[in-house]
């Protein structure tokens, strides 16, 4: 056993110096022991359950023109779509017949008065419709301070921003100069101080990232005393600026798997007690990969309930998987899968982390 990993065990720390040494691990014994030492973190903490969210896409027009995104404001081969009302409320009660306790709304960035008005309408008519059951978590982007406080006392109680990247210099690589990455970090303050659950997350695997930044965003995670964490792999989309930039960048799908389960891992055995995701974008990489994210550590699934003729179009990144599958057939999917690998699922409970609870108390 890997000598870092063995002081882990034994309840030793796991600060920058031994997160560089455990991303560094590449042999396949080290890796499934570091795999292993954080399911045994998760199932101490967490215990063996995953928690399904109700992912829905609602819109995909968007007024951010992120480098690497598909659905960028300035691709104007995107087939744009907005959910009407009737479709998003369906999707909820599918999610609320399903058992699956929450629901997500993600969306392409707008902050214009009809957008604002429109997401604050369906959170209320989504508690109303599952007689207040369904928590509701959003993905909406940066908003103001009066936005995220209308949204809340409509009835959100967890909110998802990924910071992308922790380092304010590769930031502004990755975003046109009028995003700014202290904005974004001030929004994710913001939703702390009205007292949301707070997720954030980066991608990894991007052209020009070091090691180094990735230890640093997982020490970010830490120091923004997060709730939920939701990252993933960079999957290049062939029509954004980020894919022009580096023609020849591709990481082997391999790699960036087991670079995905290696920051599934570091971020369990560094954190215990979050929510952490297994994303979607993992499935596109592996068949399994989902299931093999949970075994890294992850304990949050989304399956995704958004209508088919939607789905196709949140094309944020190339191979999105899922495109073809009804939201009944991936609910089935998904439970046998999760069983398969001797976990349960929660269902009929927001799944708040622990963290979450430990904070309320303390
Ligand atoms: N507009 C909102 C939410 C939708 S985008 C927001 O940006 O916060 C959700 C996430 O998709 C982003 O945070 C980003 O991390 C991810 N994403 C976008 N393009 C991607 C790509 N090419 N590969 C992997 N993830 C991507
Ligand atoms: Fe818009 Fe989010 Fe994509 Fe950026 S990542 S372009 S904000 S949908």
């Amino acid at each position: 056993m890997n000598a870092v990993l063995e002081k882990i065990r034994k309840g030793g720390p796991a600060g920058e110096e031994e997160l560089h040494d455990l991303l560094a691990l590449h042999t396949e014994e080290e890796l499934d022991a570091l795999y292993r030492t954080a399911y045994e973190i998760k199932c101490r903490f967490i215990g063996k359950k995953v928690s399904f969210r109700g992912l829905i896409e609602y819109s995909n027009v968007c007024t951010k023109n992120c480098y690497y995104c598909g659905i960028r404001r300035d691709n104007f081969h995107a087939d744009r779509y907005t959910m009407s009302r009737e479709q998003v409320y369906e999707a909820a009660s599918f999610a609320w017949k399903a058992s699956y306790g929450s629901v997500v709304i993600q969306s392409g960035e707008r902050s214009d008065p009809a957008f604002v008005k429109e997401i604050e309408t369906l959170v209320r008519g989504i508690k109303e419709l599952s007689r207040n059951e369904l928590g509701i978590t959003l993905s909406c982007g940066e908003q103001t301070e009066e936005t995220f406080r209308k949204w809340k006392e409509a009835g959100a109680h967890r909110y998802l921003l990924r910071i992308e990247t922790s380092d304010p210099v590769f930031y502004g690589k990755l975003h046109p100069a009028d995003h700014s990455y202290f904005q974004r970090l001030e929004c994710l303050k913001t939703l702390r101080k009205l007292g949301y659950q707070n997720g954030s997350g980066v991608m990894f695997g991007l052209p020009g990232q070091t090691q180094e930044q990735m230890v640093r965003d997982l020490l970010f995670f830490r120091e923004m005393d997060l709730d939920m964490i939701g990252m993933g792999p960079y999957i290049v989309h062939s029509e954004t600026p980020l894919a022009a930039s580096f023609p020849d960048f591709a990481l082997h799908k391999e790699e960036l798997f087991t670079l995905s389960l290696k920051m599934i891992a570091c971020a369990r055995i560094l954190l215990r007690d979050v929510n952490i995701a297994s994303t979607t974008a993992l499935q596109s990489l592996h068949p399994s990969g989902r299931e093999m994210g949970l075994l890294a550590g992850a304990n949050v699934i989304m399956p995704n309930c958004t209508p088919p003729s939607c789905k196709a179009s949140y094309d944020l990144y190339e191979g999105k998987t899922g495109a073809e599958k009804s939201p009944e057939e991936a609910r089935k999917e998904l439970q046998d899968s999760v069983e398969r690998i001797g976990e349960s699922v929660v269902f009929n409970a927001w799944g708040d982390s622990p963290h979450f609870a430990a904070k309320r108390k303390g």
